[in-house]
């Protein structure tokens, strides 16, 4: 064999469910784990005579991911009709976008590698879900049609992607835009979020460039079901291509799925041509005109995204970029840590708290740190203490403690507080609250937590420490192999000592003074 250059060529088809009330043609409640046909209509039964009502919701939702993905949003879009022969959707055909789609010619730039990768967007059209075909019910096959009708965005990729990595990472970005803009929950064990990638080499040798056939993978509903089925696709194709020498040629397409047991792609039917849709504009919908005043009113109302918001966040509040994207998940909970910075908080110290224990109480009350019901005056002003010296980071830690029990007794006593849904990653949240026994100097002082400044004080901590620790002030002093630790070991005995209330800078410089002047 020739050495031979292989290049992968993978673009995405995702398919994202909106987070509407009710389906894109009718009333009826979009609602998961329904009891089956409980939420139908004549119209998305497709019963004859039903007419179709247009979802505006479901319009906006698309509206601001396509402004969010920078596509440019289609002044008239149309409706069409897409032949579907198969239980799930009794009307025979799905309403769905051809020519005309809603969004068109976007892109994400993502980080990978210290390289930016621009992926485009082709297209982002909006469409109705088929229902469930359920085979497991002895003899029969038996139809749900509580998803018929639900309203989906079809988001197109440009086959800008080159490994399996880099659709994965396109596609955790996806889930944490649409969640940030509140348009889909995005939850896969849902089957809110499908991902359909189509792929094929690129093969350069010496002689010529040729193209392995184009295969689609269905319906992968877990990133890890994504990455698996791209990556097996690459291996199985360059060794199909050594084997058969197959190329890519009209009509070669072909569909496979995947199989989650062994890990591996399957051959399905053949992939239909467009034609083979039968496409032509529903005659019961007019098409759908968007207005640039309103385009521009929508894009108004674009948060700041997860990505640039993850770097600003690396940036302004020094976070450890691993870290950095588990705070901008939650959009109310980087909200807060912008606000706390505004209400002047010591941002670097805040960024520190966030990842650290209010994280931690977060967690322990399986909420976000939003969800924790303090005020962001309240964290801007225990960050600040530790800013100015006046408590040592342990003490925050204790503080905090206090604040968040207090608000949980605060809110315990208080039914009024209703939990909210809130976009983004978040969970249920509740209305902050706040009290004069929320204030951290306050609980400093009844905590006996306030860092003692006092020179005499602090020296009376040193000299115990010294007494109670000869070897280690030997070693300070003449072992220069352990000099360094054995200073940090006496300076955490003074801390220890003054139950955290030294100020750790007076105390070091005391116990330098002390390490010289003795010896
Ligand atoms: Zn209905
Ligand atoms: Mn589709």
């Amino acid at each position: 064999m020739t050495e031979a250059l292989i290049e992968p060529i993978i673009g995405l088809e995702v398919h994202v469910q909106l987070a509407t009330r009710s389906k894109m043609w009718c009333g009826c409640a979009v609602e998961f784990g329904a009891p089956p046909n409980s939420r139908v209509c004549p119209v998305c039964l497709g019963l004859p005579g039903a007419l179709p009502v247009m979802n505006r919701q479901a319009v906006e939702y698309a509206i601001l991911t396509g402004l969010a993905l920078n596509c440019s949003i289609s002044r008239v879009s149309r409706w069409d009709r897409k032949s579907y022969t198969y239980p799930d959707l009794p009307k025979n055909y799905q309403i769905s976008q051809y020519d005309l789609p809603l969004c068109v010619g976007g892109y994400i730039e993502l980080k990978s590698d210290h390289r930016i990768l621009k992926v485009r967007i082709r297209r982002a059209h909006l469409e109705e879900d088929a229902g469930k075909n359920v085979h497991d019910l002895g003899p029969f096959t038996a139809v749900d049609l509580n998803r018929a009708g639900t309203p989906l965005l079809e988001i197109v990729t440009e086959p800008d992607f080159s490994s399996a990595d880099q659709v994965r990472q396109f596609a955790v970005e996806l889930q944490r835009l649409v969640r940030y803009l509140g348009v889909s929950e995005a939850n896969m064990q849902k089957g809110q979020m499908r991902f359909e990638p189509n792929i094929n080499l690129r093969i350069r040798t010496p002689a010529q460039v040729v193209c392995t056939p184009i295969v689609e993978v269905k319906n992968l509903n877990s990133f890890r079901a994504l990455h698996g089925a791209v990556s097996y696709e690459l291996k199985r194709q360059r060794e199909a291509w050594r084997t058969s020498g197959v190329t890519a040629a009209t009509g070669n397409k072909t569909n496979r799925g995947w199989d989650d047991d062994r890990q591996v792609t399957v051959p399905q039917r053949e992939k239909e041509e467009a034609y083979d849709y039968r496409y032509f504009p529903d005659p019961d919908l007019v098409p759908l005109t968007t207005s640039a005043e309103h385009v521009e009113y929508r894009r108004g109302q674009l948060p700041e995204l997860p990505i640039p918001r993850t770097e600003r966040f690396i940036s302004e509040y020094k976070l450890p970029p691993r870290d950095a994207p588990a705070l901008v998940d939650c959009r109310m909970t980087a909200d807060l840590l912008d606000a706390a910075a505004e209400a002047g908080g010591h941002k670097e110290i805040l960024g520190k708290h966030f990842l650290g224990f209010w994280a931690r109480f977060a967690n322990e009350r399986h909420t976000t740190i939003a969800g924790l019901g303090l005020t962001a005056r309240r964290m801007a002003e225990l960050a600040n203490l530790v800013g100015d010296g006046k408590i040592s980071t342990t003490a925050a830690r204790q503080i905090a403690h206090a604040m968040v029990q207090r608000v949980d007794e605060l809110l315990a006593s208080r039914p009024a507080a209703t939990p909210r849904p809130a976009p983004g990653h978040c969970d249920t949240l509740r209305d902050p609250v706040d009290s004069p026994d929320l204030d951290p100097v306050r609980l400093a002082e009844k905590l006996r937590l306030l860092q003692s400044s006092d020179v005499g004080e602090i020296q009376h901590w040193v000299d115990r420490v010294f007494a109670a620790h000869p070897q280690a002030v030997r070693d300070a002093r003449r072992n220069p192999k352990k000099r360094k630790p054995a200073r940090g070991f006496l300076l955490g005995q003074v801390m220890k000592t003054s139950g955290g209330k030294a100020d750790p800078k007076i105390a070091g410089r005391l116990i330098d003074e002390k390490l010289h002047a003795d010896e």
